[in-house]
Order: structure tokens, then C-alpha cells, then sequence
């Protein structure tokens, strides 16, 4: 009996001693950096979301995460970093977290959660991803670009969405997928280290895997946003599991009355839009920062020598070296002089490509493509429909390739316009949309045709 006793001692120690250490990946950014990006990406967040000022949620919202935040270990405490969190009215099931602290939870979240526990596991695994600086260790690899230009990219990563004109879909490019999508040891880390901070907060670290099951099984249109966002790494609810058992929870927290209060408030108010709806307004305002002259339509020749540029850790690509390199908001548009500027506020070229990545939920690239296309349509009223895609490659994917008709906004010329798309690893649809006016659209078709063929895909 008294071995016995000894053994369950020495056996707890070992549990404890299980619990898995965590170490902030490389960073060449300061804490300062993440504060400046996060406060202005939250400033167009709350630009172009629908933000609830209904104090019941904000305050429910914010006492979960003090208390998270009350129980970050010291070791990951940035004193520069100021932690808000506000609920968004849209129903899709998703959260996203800034760097330096600013914390957006949309109110399908809260409504999809069982317990307060769920709630506080996504928080938690959000709230990880800063305290462990992974927006700016994930852009620390994306060399060339200076934090200034980091920031339109941030913007277009919050308000793309799934949907909408020619400059949303862009919306995980580049640097805006360094910012709110991570990889899987990222997404591992946040997980272990969410675990962490929840049970010594006080809730049950296995209710974040739980969340992650709900979420799972959302499925359809209000699931995988969240999903695609934070993917995961394997296994994900089995390590949580493993990890919640070297975890002792300190004060659990049994109450539950305010979670029951805040869901029975919000089934009380009339349904939220889905983020689609809700952000179709704000981006028909124009995009921010917007302004600017139309294009003059007088453009250069492409020039037989061209330029290599390596965009994030997306792709790479070769272009005329006269077009010059125009990263925008949220699309990264290749264009010569003259061809390029703004018409009621969007940003619009004539000449020239725009490559980029878009979500989507089916994984046959031909609906995806048919789909793309619809979401070109939005922003473009005058596009025609695909009559047929012909099979082609990039970079040695099987890819689609159709030939649309237009009527220039800036212009008022017909224009073709071809596109190009292909399935990535992820799921993502990675195209390529060149646009030319019809009777230039010869010479046109064989440059875009040739920069296509230079494409190198890193997320493959
Ligand atoms: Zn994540």
C-alpha cells in the first residue's frame, strides 16, 4: 500500500512534467511592429464589418477574454500589447485574432458553441496566435516586403471573404495569407499552447477540441471559413486530448449562467447576415485608401525583356519588364504604364494581369473555375459567360483556361479577357486573369499566355 502511494505521486509528476513546452517561432518584426499592423488592420476591420455595439455580447465577449488573457505564462506577455475583443453580427462560423491583440469573434461562433468552454477554445487558440507572434514571424519570410506595404494585404485578407469583384478575390494572397492563415506547426502550436492558457483559466481544454468537431461538422457555408483559415495539422482533437490529460485545471469554472444568457439574448435578435451580405456594401463604397485617376489607356508595347518577382511564398513569375508591379489592397496586378487607376472608386487596368488565390468550397476545379467567374461577374456586369474551358497546365497542374468577352468601365472599349485557373494543395483555386482591349487582344493572348507559362507554384 505505501509503494502504491509512491508510485501514484511519481506518476503525476510525470504527467505534469508531460505537458508540452511551446517556443515562439523566429521573428525579425518587434512586439511594436505587431501593435502598429494589428491597430491598423482593426481600424479597417471595424471599417467594413459589422462590429455589435450591443453591450450584453461585447461585455460577455471581453470577460472571456480577460480571463484568457489573465492566464497567458509570463514568458509570452508583451506589455505593448493591448488585447480587445469584439463580436461581428454575421453568422458564418468564424474568428479571427490581429497582432498585438485585436480580437474579432462573429457572433455564428458564439451562437454555434455548446458551452462557454467552446467559446473560450477558439479564443484561446486565436489569442495563442498572437501571444506567440505568428502574423509577423509568418511575414518575417516574405522578405522584400517593408511593413507599410504589409497593410492593404491585411485589409483584403479581413473583408474578402468568398465573394465579390475582381479586387476581393484576391483575398488570401500573398501577404495577407501570411497574416491570418497559418500552417500546420503554427496551427499545432496555437492549439497546444490555447490548451495551456485555457486550463489555467479555468475551462476544460478538451471543449476546444470539442469546438473543432462542432465546426467540422457545420460543413457547408458556415463552416469551413474558420477551417481554412486555421487548418489542421492532424490528428488535432487527439493531441488536445493528450495534452488536456498533463493539464490540471485550476478553479474550473462552473457557471454557466452567462453563456446561457448571451445565447438566449442572441437567439432573440433578428438573424445575422452571412459575411458575404454584410460586406457587399462597404466594398461597393470603393476600396479604402481609394481615389486616383482612370486609366489613360495609353500603354506601352510589352517589352521583350522581362522582370522576375517572387510573391510571398506563393508563387513565382516572370512578366514584361515594362509592366510594373502594382500589390493594391488585396489583388497583385501586373500592368504597363498608362493602363492602370481607378474607376468609381475600384481599381481597374486595361491592360495587364491579375493573379491571385480564392477560397472556395467545391474541389472540382471546373465548378470552381464556373464559380470564380460568377464572382468576376459581380464586379464586372458587362462579362460574358464561359462557352467552354480548354485544358492546360500551370506549372505542371492540370489547369483551365476560357476566353470572356467585356466592356471596359474605364474605357468604354470591348476587351477579352482569359482566365486561367488551377486547384492549389490547400483546395485554394489560384488564377490568372489577363484583360486586353479585343483588337490588341492578339498580341495580348500570346504575352499572357507566355507569362502564364513561368508560373512556378511554392503551395503546391
Ligand atoms: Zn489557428
Amino acid at each position: 500500500m505505501h509503494n502504491h502511494g509512491h508510485m501514484k505521486h511519481l506518476f503525476l509528476s510525470l504527467l505534469i512534467a508531460a505537458q508540452t513546452a511551446i517556443t515562439p517561432p523566429e521573428n525579425k518584426y518587434s512586439p511594436a511592429d505587431d501593435v502598429k499592423l494589428g491597430l491598423d488592420a482593426k481600424a479597417e476591420a471595424e471599417q467594413q464589418l459589422p462590429v455589435m455595439r450591443d453591450d450584453e455580447v461585447t461585455s460577455y465577449i471581453d470577460a472571456v477574454g480577460k480571463r484568457l488573457v489573465a492566464s497567458i505564462p509570463p514568458d509570452l506577455r508583451h506589455p505593448e500589447f493591448r488585447y480587445t475583443f469584439q463580436a461581428v453580427n454575421v453568422r458564418d462560423i468564424n474568428a479571427f485574432a490581429l497582432p498585438g491583440g485585436p480580437m474579432f469573434v462573429n457572433r455564428g461562433m458564439i451562437e454555434a458553441a455548446r458551452t462557454e468552454g467552446e467559446v473560450a477554445g477558439v479564443m484561446a487558440h486565436e489569442l495563442s496566435h498572437v501571444v506567440l507572434r505568428h502574423g509577423t514571424a509568418q511575414a518575417s519570410k516574405a522578405t522584400k516586403y517593408e511593413i507599410g506595404e504589409l497593410l492593404g494585404a491585411i485589409g483584403g485578407a479581413i473583408i474578402g471573404g468568398r465573394t465579390g469583384s475582381i479586387v476581393a478575390q484576391a483575398t488570401q494572397f500573398g501577404l495577407g495569407t501570411a497574416f491570418l492563415r497559418f500552417g500546420r506547426e503554427f496551427e499545432r502550436q496555437a492549439d497546444i499552447e490555447g490548451s495551456h492558457i485555457m486550463a489555467a483559466a479555468g475551462y476544460d481544454p478538451r471543449d476546444m477540441a470539442n469546438m473543432f468537431k462542432t465546426i467540422e461538422k457545420q460543413g457547408g457555408s458556415g463552416g469551413p471559413e474558420w477551417l481554412s483559415d486555421h487548418p489542421n495539422p492532424g490528428n488535432r482533437y487527439d493531441y488536445i486530448t493528450q495534452e488536456a490529460k498533463a493539464l490540471r485545471v485550476e478553479n474550473p469554472l462552473r457557471d454557466t449562467h452567462a453563456f446561457e444568457q448571451v445565447q438566449a439574448h442572441l437567439k432573440a435578435l433578428p438573424r445575422a447576415p452571412t459575411t458575404e451580405e454584410a460586406t457587399k456594401n462597404a466594398r461597393t463604397r470603393g476600396t479604402p485608401g481609394g481615389g486616383g485617376t482612370p486609366p489613360s489607356g495609353r500603354v506601352e508595347a510589352p517589352s521583350s525583356r522581362t522582370q522576375t518577382y517572387t510573391e510571398g511564398e506563393v508563387f513565382r513569375v516572370t512578366v514584361p519588364s515594362n509592366w510594373r508591379e502594382l500589390p493594391g489592397s488585396s489583388a497583385v496586378t501586373f500592368a504597363p504604364e498608362g493602363a492602370y487607376g481607378q474607376v468609381n472608386g475600384q481599381g481597374t487596368f486595361t491592360h495587364g494581369i491579375e493573379i491571385g488565390i480564392s477560397r472556395n468550397e467545391s474541389h472540382d476545379l471546373q465548378t470552381a473555375s464556373a464559380e470564380f467567374i460568377d464572382g468576376l461577374a459581380q464586379g464586372n456586369p458587362r462579362l460574358s459567360r464561359p462557352g467552354r474551358f480548354d485544358r492546360v497546365s500551370i506549372d505542371g497542374l492540370s489547369a483551365l483556361r476560357t476566353v470572356l468577352t467585356n466592356t471596359s468601365e474605364a474605357t468604354g472599349r470591348d476587351e477579352s479577357i482569359v482566365v486561367y485557373t488551377t486547384m492549389l494543395r490547400g483546395g485554394s483555386l489560384f488564377y490568372v486573369v489577363g484583360v486586353a482591349p479585343r483588337d490588341e487582344f492578339n498580341q495580348y493572348g500570346n504575352v499572357f499566355q507566355r507569362v502564364v507559362g513561368t508560373i512556378r507554384l511554392m503551395d503546391r
